[in-house]
């Protein structure tokens, strides 16, 4: 439920902008942004973890025997 607000966020901004501002989404919205992207990326380097491991996993069974 927290990632759907976060992706909401990036929708609609639930800040009014200042005149002038710099950015086309409010401070809220960027750290949202910004908090999705680390969890893509986290989400990212944990899938690609769980393939690695799984790939040692593989070699090792292949090559070694852990019971021998
Ligand atoms: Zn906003």
């Amino acid at each position: 439920m927290k990632r759907w607000t976060l992706l909401l966020g990036l929708l609609k901004s639930q800040k009014p902008l200042p005149e002038g501002y710099k950015h086309k989404k409010c401070e809220s919205c960027r750290n949202a942004q910004v908090q999705s992207v680390k969890n893509g990326l986290k989400a990212a380097v944990g899938v690609a973890g769980a393939v690695a491991s799984f790939a040692v996993v593989v070699v090792t069974k292949g090559k070694v025997n852990p019971k021998k």
